[in-house]
Parts: C-alpha cells; structure tokens; sequence
C-alpha cells in the first residue's frame, strides 16, 4: 500500500535510543535540552520548549497568554480538532472563521475581521498543508485590534518564518508529520518571559527540573503556578535529534514530488484543482486534491484503494463534528464546507518515487474518468 504519509526511521534512531537507554537518564535531560537548541537553531531562534505534543504546546501558549473564560480566540473549521480543543481546555471560546477560497484554503482575514468582538483575544494560524499564512497581513489584523498571533505550526517545521508571526509557534513531532518523536512537540516564543512561563507549565509548575537539582547544591523546588505535566523524555528528544539534521533534505524532496504532482494533474487529469498554484512558502506537509463537484468521492477513494493507493481527508471540518455541532449550533462556513466535501489527500512523503506519483495521477484520472461515465448512465 503507498501511505500518505510514512515515517523515515533508520539505523540512526535505533542507535540514539540505545545510547539513551544506556546512559541511564531517561526524561528531561542532556537530549532533551540539545534538541531544544537545534530545534531553535533551525527556525533561528534563541530557544524553545520541547513539549509532549502540539495539543499540548497550544494549551501551554493560550495557558501562558493568560486567556480563558469570557474570551473568544479565532480559529479555523479547515485544521485537525486540537486547534479548537486547545481553546476549550483554557475555557475561552473557539470562534470558527472559513476559508479564503478553494484556491487559498487558510484562514480568511474578511470573515475574521466580521468575527472579531470586543471579547476576541487571539487568533490561532494554520499553515495549512505547509503553506504559510501571510505574515504582514495578519501582523497589521493583529496589532490594530490588540490580538495575540499564535501559530499551529504542525503542518510547517523547518521554515525560518515559523514562530516569527506573534506570540508563539506550536509544532507537532506525531508520527505522520515531516518530522517524528513518535509523541512530541515544541514550542517557539521569542518573548524570553513567555518563554519561560510556558517552560515552568511544562513541568508542573516547579522551578526547577531533576536534572537541575542534581547539578546543582539546592535540593529544593517550588511551585509557583498551576502546572501540568507536558514534558518530553529523552528517548523521544534523542529521535527528535537525528531526525532534525534531515528535516531540510526532507522537505526540499517534498517540494520537488509536488512539482512533479502538480504537472503531471495538468497534464493528466485537468478536472482536478490542486490548491496554492500561486507560489507561497511552504513545507509540504501534504498533498492536497480538490474534485470536481460531479464526481463521487467515495468512488475515487474506493479505486485508488484497489490500485494499492491510500487517501485520506483534510480535514472534515471542526465545527461539524458532533461535539461542536452540541456545544455551537448553526455554523456555517460555506467555502470550509465546500472544501472539505470536495478534498481528497495523496500520498506525500519523501520515499515516495516519480513513478509511484505518476502512477497515482494515473489512478486518480482514470477513477474520475469512470466516475463521470457512471454519472452519464445514470
Ligand atoms: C497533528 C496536528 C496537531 C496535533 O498534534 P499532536 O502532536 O498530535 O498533538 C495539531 N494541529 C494540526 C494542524 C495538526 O496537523
């Protein structure tokens, strides 16, 4: 089966987790702290936070920022649940804002602008499949209305422009992203305060780590704020390590594959939309398709199964899973919904061969091809 996403481990990884395991010291120590210096280093900043996961860095961020009940953050539909959850575990509200358009599927600044009220605190950006939001425009929407930018960055590791937007960067180390630590996150605040509030939250509140306490003469710690426990152990930092020295090689090889997507749907199968045709920064997290209207998704999907090819969908919208549909009745997003019946993810990981894609585009023009027969017989 072609995945749409697959993890590249090696001999390396195995070898990191061996050191660790003999070293002894298995959570919050020396890897730990190196790979928050090179996970900084990448996206040229002084430092950051390494963290469990980004569900777990974009509770800290909207924890450290001090919102909570009473206050609205602005956030996609078009993006994965913890976006939204994020919000509802510091008790503010999650106010869902649509898309620009089929063809810019991020965050549209209109329908923000129309969502904001006097209650709207910040507003989280997606870098949707790796495609960065635009950063002076949402700068100028931010800084007029005294908003804070927080950036689900899951999609978009490896960029410089990452975690420069406003407040803090959230990044995502699962085991489908262009980088893993099987479970892992970061955190980017260039704000040194913020930083080291989100720091402290990490490790319940404590003021010190056991790594500290050991090198230093003080056993003591105390807890000055409500914490959790969101650390990363040195098993996953060790991973996380070997990873990050290929993370530029990997994205530029995912560039290159959808290049090569990109002219061969021209070529192949036109009916289909493939969006950001205009350059714009991004990490290729994935391979985002959009269907023409009369076609049947779930015969396209069925096909490409046949054919050994996995799809998946990005994403069904947030404010349509039932347990928003309870909490927030009566949204409707007329482009996100448009978008997300129409979408459909091919794989794109950087294993993945020129004729592995070329055989997808194949695949995908002959299943919209007989799709279309069947819509005309019927
Ligand atoms: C994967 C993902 C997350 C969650 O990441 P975890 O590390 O699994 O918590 C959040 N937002 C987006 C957009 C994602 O793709």
């Amino acid at each position: 089966m072609l995945l749409v996403s697959a993890p590249i481990l090696g001999f390396p990884e195995k070898a990191a987790l061996a050191k660790v395991v003999d070293s002894g010291w298995l959570t919050m120590g020396d890897q730990v702290r190196a790979f928050e210096e090179a996970f900084a280093a990448v996206h040229d900043a002084v430092d950051c936070v390494a963290v469990s996961s980004c569900t777990a860095a974009l509770h800290l961020i909207l924890h450290a920022l001090g919102i909570g009940p009473g206050d609205e953050v602005l956030v996609p539909s078009l993006t994965f649940v913890a976006t939204a959850n994020a919000v509802l575990y510091v008790g503010a509200t999650p106010v869902f804002v649509d898309i620009e358009s089929a063809e810019v599927p991020l965050m549209s600044l209109s329908d923000a602008e129309a969502k904001c009220t006097g209650r709207t605190k910040a507003v989280i950006l997606v870098h949707f499949a790796g495609y960065l939001a635009d950063r002076e425009e949402w700068q100028r929407f931010a800084r007029v209305r005294g908003l804070h930018i927080v950036e689900d960055a899951a999609h978009a590791p490896g960029l410089k422009e990452v975690g420069t937007y406003g407040a803090a960067a959230a990044f995502s180390f699962y085991g489908n992203k262009n980088m893993t630590t099987a479970e892992g996150g970061a955190v980017i605040a260039r704000d040194a305060q913020l930083r080291e509030a989100i720091r402290q939250a990490r490790g319940h509140g404590m003021t010190s780590g056991t790594h500290q306490r050991l090198n230093s003469r003080t056993p003591q710690y105390d807890v000055t704020m409500l914490g959790f426990n969101y650390r990363m152990d040195e098993l996953r930092a060790a991973i996380g390590l070997v990873q990050l020295q290929n993370l530029q090689e990997w994205n530029e090889i995912r560039r290159i594959l959808v290049v090569l997507y990109r002219r061969l749907i021209a070529d192949y199968c036109s009916a289909v939309t493939v969006p950001f045709c205009k350059p714009r920064t991004s990490a290729y997290h994935i391979m985002p398709v959009l269907l023409p209207h009369d076609v049947d998704r779930q015969t396209v999907i069925d096909h490409l199964r046949t054919k050994g090819i996995q799809t998946t969908i990005h994403y069904t919208p947030v404010h349509q899973m039932t347990l928003y549909r309870q909490m927030f009745t009566e949204i409707h997003l007329p482009k996100t919904e448009d978008f997300a019946q129409r979408e459909l993810t091919i794989p794109l990981h950087p294993q993945i061969t020129a004729s592995a894609i070329e055989s997808v585009v194949v695949a995908l023009a002959t299943a919209i091809e007989s799709s279309g027969r069947a819509g005309a017989a019927a």
